[in-house]
């Protein structure tokens, strides 16, 4: 019952009129006990009882204010503590400075003060579980939206995944053109076999996440690890319930709830970062590369050949290029037809594709001529890749039916700085009038120019 609004004041009412109600009924009681109604039902005795009560009201009052009201100032200063550190965790984003020395209220009684003291630490728990988690999202689609390629998406993803829910490892795998293919891992031994893995593929038939709980006595080989996994979690990532790849984590422990929980908040903002890679990627390609032969187009393989032409003048390094123009190319068109012709050309660049080094670069520049460009190649390194590439399209053959159709290249090569152009375009120049000469001397050869 409240009379007053404070708590003290109200246990001071209730004591002190309690002390003086017991100070009027203590005359009569001592009567039952055999004192003398003369004695006992004085005004002088009344007024005694009177203030003694009232005197062990206030005495009650003062303990209770002194015991209780310590005790409860220790809680409200622990609290008020709390929340500043809170506060300032919060705006530095990092709850895991949130020790339990800088969150949590000592718990010493076992009473009902001990016990607002426990509620209020499980309170600051899960209030800084949901900040941390909060925190984790934001991080986590921030690095998202910052990254479009989909290799550094991928490793970037995982790491998150894997800080944020315990995991010890995992991988990503992404799908393109209906096959899986690992575009991130991380601790697993083995990863070609992960896309063959019937709780993947289930994962991503049904577009439902799979748990594959190891135990103890099962010895595990080919999907792990550097570790012993007690769970594997396989997440698979969707865009408008198009799987576009799965996300797999395994840990030594099985996932905790609040783990799984993150996964599933992550999931989504990872299926729309990936449909946007996913998207981005093609669009380089289509901007990049020529569709039929999958060579860079001739607009993007000049660019390239200018940045590379600009490096090797500022590293004073040698480059080269190599023209190439298939032989005949037409009497294959006007004898097997267009069909045909395209097979063999892609046949072409894909002999070309393979002799290339990385680094190289094949440019599709024209119907059926090709622009290799070779960083750091010297006219030696041409003449020797130029009469690889020569010979092999020479022993190469498409079939049409019972027909075997076999073609032949000539090539032009100018290389720099032996050449002392000051354009790239200038070595491109060279490079043809090379060709052409190949062309006039009887085709199927490579001329240097020099
Ligand atoms: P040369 O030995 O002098 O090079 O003779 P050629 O017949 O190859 O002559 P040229 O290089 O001028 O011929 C180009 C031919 O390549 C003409 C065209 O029909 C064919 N061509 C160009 N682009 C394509 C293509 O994408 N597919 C197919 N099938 N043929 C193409
Ligand atoms: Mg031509
Ligand atoms: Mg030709």
């Amino acid at each position: 019952m409240r009379i007053t609004r404070k708590v003290f004041h109200d246990l001071a009412i209730w004591m002190i009129a309690f002390g003086l109600l017991i100070g009027i009924v203590f005359p009569f009681f001592v009567i039952l006990l055999g004192v003398s109604a003369q004695v006992a039902l004085t005004l002088g005795f009344f007024l005694s009882c009177l203030g003694a009560g009232a005197l062990a009201g206030i005495i009650n009052f003062v303990l209770s204010r002194v015991v209780v009201g310590s005790r409860m100032r220790v809680l409200a200063r622990a609290m008020t503590h709390i929340e500043e550190n809170m506060l300032s965790m919060t705006a530095t984003g990092d709850m895991a400075q949130c020790t339990a020395e800088d969150c949590l209220i000592e718990v010493d009684s076992d009473d009902e003060i001990g016990e607002s003291a426990v509620a209020f630490n499980r309170l600051v728990g899960s209030l800084s579980y949901s900040m941390e988690t909060q925190a984790a999202v934001r991080s986590f689609s921030e690095m998202l939206t910052s990254k479009l390629e989909l290799e550094g998406l991928t490793q970037q993803a995982l790491s998150q995944f894997m800080k944020h829910t315990g995991a010890s490892g995992g991988a990503i795998l992404c799908e393109a053109g209906g096959e899986l293919t690992v575009s991130a891992a991380h601790g697993l031994l083995e990863t070609d076999s992960l896309a063959s893995n019937d709780h993947v593929r289930l994962a991503i038939r049904t577009g439902e996440s799979q748990t594959v709980l190891i135990p103890d006595d099962v010895q595990v080989d080919g999907v792990l690890a550097q570790f012993r996994p007690a769970e594997i979690f396989i997440l698979p990532a969707t865009y408008k319930s198009i799987p576009l790849g799965v996300v797999i984590l395994a840990a030594v422990e099985p996932f905790s709830t609040e783990a799984r929980a993150r996964m599933e908040l992550f999931r989504h903002t990872f299926g729309l970062a990936l449909n946007n890679a996913i998207a981005h990627d093609r669009l380089q390609r289509l901007a990049a590369l020529d569709p039929l032969t999958g060579a860079y187009n001739r607009r993007f393989g000049l660019g390239r050949l200018h940045e590379e032409f600009d490096r090797a003048v500022r590293m004073n390094s040698p480059l080269g290029v190599l023209m190439m123009d298939i032989d005949h190319f037409k009497v294959v068109n006007d004898t097997y037809g267009h069909l045909v012709g395209d097979r063999l050309l892609v046949a072409i660049s894909g002999i070309a594709k393979s002799i290339l080094r990385e680094g190289d670069i094949l440019i599709r520049y024209g119907g059926e001529e090709f622009l290799a460009v070779l960083p750091a190649a010297s006219s030696e390194d041409l003449r020797l890749v130029g009469e690889r590439l020569r010979r092999a399209v020479e022993d190469a053959s498409v079939t049409d039916g019972a027909q075997t159709i076999r073609a032949t290249m000539s090539l032009g090569a100018a290389s720099y700085p032996n050449q002392s152009v000051e354009k790239e375009n200038e070595l491109v120049q060279l490079a043809d009038a090379a060709l052409y000469a190949a062309k006039e001397s009887g085709r199927n050869r490579l001329i240097l120019s020099r």
